[in-house]
């Protein structure tokens, strides 16, 4: 069994040498725990906070372990009752080819039909990231047909999600990605009303221009991802009583600091600011998971993958995550 570990912390920019590829025998099962195979791993920017040993809402990964992780595959052995060789699941198995999941624990591994869902699927859209959208606009944003909603890092895993969950809301839904390319996708193939690419832009004021025309009636619910400019240029545009929902900060996960151009915006526009974490909110899950099954059945969400090929390239296709290197949702393929 190939493995990932942590093998020292990032000093500012992360690297591939943070990490290193071992080898090691799979243990045999214990009564109740299942072998899986994993035919993807995900790769999601949380990881890289993950990588800090400093105070963050989730704890960080020990040196010396196998890297947390999404993943899914295939049952190969069995001593749970309930999994059978063979059975598809999702799991946290970690960056490694094979994991031994406890399966007696609530939630470890969660059997997934793959009829009208492809396998890795439920990595990204209808996975973790697409309830990340799911929670954000329909728990904190609450947006009304009619009203504009804009997200930023809008082609990737969490904002493709989004940009069907709010059309199918009626709203317009204006995105800001990185690149022509991006931008073109977000329109074609999303579904999305508008697309900015946030690179043509200097400065806020310049973005926020940008935003004037794509957004006439102003921004309603903004779903951010990003921080930094972007997140100063939408607060120039947002209505009075508009909703923002902080999911990410990913320019800031380096460590530089974010700051905050014009936080009087925040009270002209008597703005509500909600920070969550999708895996605090589990109860939603079995709605969510629903509603973006149905969506990509229906074909109304049509996501994009980016995938790396094998366990030794997962490092690289990560510091490609964190730079915009990816187009949808980023997976390594095991198998
Ligand atoms: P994506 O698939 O969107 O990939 C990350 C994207 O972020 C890149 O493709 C890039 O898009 C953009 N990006 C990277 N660096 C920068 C930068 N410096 N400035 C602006 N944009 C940048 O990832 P996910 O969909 O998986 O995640 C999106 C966000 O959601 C992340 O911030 C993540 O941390 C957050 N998240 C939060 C969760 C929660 O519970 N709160 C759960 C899951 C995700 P582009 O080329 O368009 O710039």
């Amino acid at each position: 069994n190939r493995q990932i570990l942590l093998d020292n912390r990032p000093e500012g920019e992360a690297t591939v040498n943070n990490f290193k590829l071992v080898t090691t025998e799979t243990p045999p099962l214990k009564d109740g725990q299942v072998l899986v195979r994993h035919h993807f791993l995900s790769l999601d920017p949380y990881m890289r906070g993950r990588m800090n040993d400093s105070k963050s809402y989730a704890a960080s990964q020990p040196l010396g372990e196998v890297m947390i992780g999404g993943t899914v595959g295939e049952v190969v052995e069995s001593r749970h009752p309930k999994f059978l060789t063979g059975d598809r699941v999702v799991g946290m198995g970690g960056w490694q080819e094979y994991s031994v999941v406890d399966a007696l624990q609530p939630g470890a591994l969660r059997k997934v039909d793959t009829t009208h869902v492809p396998l890795s699927y439920y990595l990204g859209a209808v996975g973790m990231p697409g309830v990340t959208a799911w929670y954000g606009l329909v728990k904190i944003i609450n947006p009304k047909a009619g009203e504009t909603m804009v997200i930023s890092a809008a082609t990737g895993a969490v904002g493709s999600a989004f940009g069907a969950l709010a059309k199918a809301r009626g709203c317009r839904v204006v995105g800001i990605a990185g690149g022509p390319e991006k931008c073109a996708y977000a329109v074609n193939e999303l579904g999305f009303d508008a697309c900015i690419d946030y690179k043509l832009h200097k400065d806020m004021y310049s973005l926020a221009k940008a935003l004037k025309q794509e957004c006439p009636n102003g921004i309603d619910g903004y779903f951010e991802n990003v921080g930094g400019m972007v997140l100063d240029a939408v607060l120039l545009r947002m209505n009075a009583f508009g909703r923002i929902a902080v999911c990410g900060m990913i320019a800031g996960y380096d460590g530089q600091p974010l700051p905050l151009a014009n936080p009087a915006l925040i009270l002209i526009n008597r703005l509500k600011v909600e920070g969550f974490i999708v895996s605090e909110h589990m109860e939603v899950w079995p709605e969510a998971l629903t509603e973006l099954g149905t969506l990509v059945a229906q074909g109304k969400l049509r996501p994009r993958e980016t995938i790396a090929q094998g366990l030794e390239n997962a490092p690289e296709a990560f510091m490609g995550l964190l730079k915009g290197k990816n187009f949808g949702k980023q997976l390594v393929k095991l198998v």
